[in-house]
């Protein structure tokens, strides 16, 4: 038996990219990086003080761009799975950052967005960024002032790309959750949508403790991704996967 020909579906979490460097969200008491969620996260946070979540988003994306902060071995194993997999494959992270482009991923989709672009949400102009926002920013199409943001998914908003992802996982074979928590929907029901299709679909977790839905996969990988997902993608090469 070899996964790699069959759909592969991999949903990946913050925990992938915390031995690169990066604060995952539920550390300390559902704080990330010693912010309260719903004073960065949300739009009634970005209504009541836009330059606080601004601040926040530009301290993000000045830590994600340090040359230390480069993709682990668990993305670079996920580029290399891409690469034997003889069927169709596609990665949906959760992650803003852009840690598995940087390890060479292609088929890839960002549910929550990115910290590559801005929007406005006034006309909808995308502006690819390298600077620090601050409310004062004028969008240079509708040239109106006080609209343009991050282009992430906060907390009560739809993710992204959601009819390519369920399109995909309609003809998912194996599907992969790594690092994440499983607490952040609609990304933790993706196992549910799967099981209720009544097929046999191979499940694999990797995270390094139990997660809400550990008991729903077929087997889960305790430990380091950096270490897990190389030892898996042996394990593949080699036929046992
Ligand atoms: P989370 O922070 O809620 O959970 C992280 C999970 O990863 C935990 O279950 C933890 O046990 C596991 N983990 C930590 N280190 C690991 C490792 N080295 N190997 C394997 N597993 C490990 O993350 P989530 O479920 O992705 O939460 C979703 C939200 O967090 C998303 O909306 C995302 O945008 C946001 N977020 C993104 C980043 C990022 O872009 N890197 C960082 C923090 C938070």
């Amino acid at each position: 038996m070899t996964i790699t020909n069959k759909n592969i579906f991999i949903l990946t979490g913050a925990g992938i990219s915390s031995e690169s460097g990066i604060k995952t969200f539920r550390e300390k008491d559902g704080l990330w990086d010693n912010h309260k969620i719903e004073e960065v996260c949300t739009i009634e946070a970005f209504q009541k003080n836009p330059d606080k979540v601004n601040r926040f988003y530009n301290e993000r994306k000045i830590s994600f761009n340090r040359s230390e902060i480069s993709p682990n071995k668990g993305h670079i194993a996920l580029f290399e799975l891409e690469k034997i997999c003889k069927k169709d494959f596609l990665i949906v992270t959760q992650n803003i950052d852009s840690l598995h482009e940087k390890a060479g991923s292609k088929n890839l989709l960002h549910m929550h967005g990115s910290l590559e672009s801005l929007y406005c949400m006034y006309c909808g102009n995308k502006i690819a960024y390298d600077f620090d926002l601050d409310s004062s920013y004028v969008c240079f199409k509708c040239k109106k002032p006080g609209n343009v943001r991050v282009d992430v998914v906060w907390f009560g908003e739809q993710p992204k790309y959601l009819d390519q992802i369920y399109k995909f996982l309609d003809k998912t074979e194996v599907f992969i959750s790594i690092g994440t928590s499983n607490n952040v929907y609609p990304a933790a029901g993706f196992i549910d949508y799967i099981l209720s299709r009544k097929e046999k679909i191979l499940l694999y977790e990797f995270n390094l403790e139990e997660t809400a839905k550990s008991g729903l996969f077929t087997e889960s990988f305790k430990g380091y991704a950096s270490e897990t997902l190389p030892n898996f993608l042996e394990l593949v090469s080699n036929g046992i996967y």
